[in-house]
């Protein structure tokens, strides 16, 4: 398992899942897909999308 590093505040990148908010067009509001991605331990709201390529 790779470690990096934040390019914003250098400090350890952690997994965590992210989640899209989507508006539908009725004016309702709907949680999409949930995907994995690395987020800064020091919340300073830098995250980075882990590969997406392992979908087939
Ligand atoms: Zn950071």
């Amino acid at each position: 398992m790779k470690t990096e590093l934040c390019p914003k505040c250098g400090c350890r990148m952690m997994e965590d899942a992210f989640e899209e908010i989507v508006e539908l067009k009725d004016g309702s509001i709907q949680l999409e897909t949930v995907y994995p991605a690395w987020v800064c331990s020091d919340f300073c709201g830098y995250y980075e999308k882990m590969d997406a390529n392992r979908r087939e």
